[in-house]
């Protein structure tokens, strides 16, 4: 696999954790102790589909990341289409 790809975590509804691709969009875990992600991020290989999509909706990724929707929340109204 690509030694690039990253991974964003973040805290999901049910108290576990979420961890998602930044190339892809997908989420590759959902787990309850971080510690697991660094398996699951290991074995995941971005879909060539994924990757198309991801590049279509790229501000899908300012959503995904709540740092950014915290500091940019015009930003995030913007990228959600309704
Ligand atoms: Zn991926």
């Amino acid at each position: 696999m690509s030694s690039d790809v990253k991974f964003h975590h973040r805290q999901n509804n049910f108290g576990g954790h979420d961890s998602i691709c930044t190339a892809c969009l997908v989420t590759v875990a959902c787990v309850e102790d971080e510690s697991e992600f660094a398996y699951r991020e290991s074995q995941h290989v971005c879909d060539s589909i994924n990757l198309y999509w991801a590049s279509q909706d790229r501000l899908s990724v300012l959503v995904a990341d709540e740092e950014a929707a915290a500091h940019s929340l015009s930003a995030v109204k913007l990228s959600r289409p309704s």
